[in-house]
């Protein structure tokens, strides 16, 4: 296998590591977290993350808000994507 081969590899397994994370994980305080789940925090810290991982792409568009967004819906300012709390 060449470093190219290796460099690809490892990409590849960083980003299963992830998917598997954001998969399973749980949420808190803004990021991700690992609800005690040793297999997580195995991948956490293979990842170099700690508890809880700020993922800012997936938390409540309402500002100041740290819950992570599970719907979408459109609004007088546009498209927004928030927690349930913060939905119309
Ligand atoms: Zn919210």
């Amino acid at each position: 296998m060449n470093t190219l081969d290796e460099i690809i590899k490892m990409a590849q397994l960083t980003a299963a590591l992830e998917g598997m994370c954001y998969q399973y994980g749980g949420w808190a305080n803004g990021g991700l977290v690992c609800n005690g789940m040793s297999d997580l925090e195995y991948a956490f810290g293979i990842l170099g993350w700690t508890e809880p991982h700020p993922v800012p792409s997936i938390r409540c568009d309402e500002p100041g808000c740290k819950k992570q967004r599970v719907c979408g819906w459109p609004s007088d300012k546009g498209y927004r994507n928030t927690c349930s709390e913060h939905h119309k």
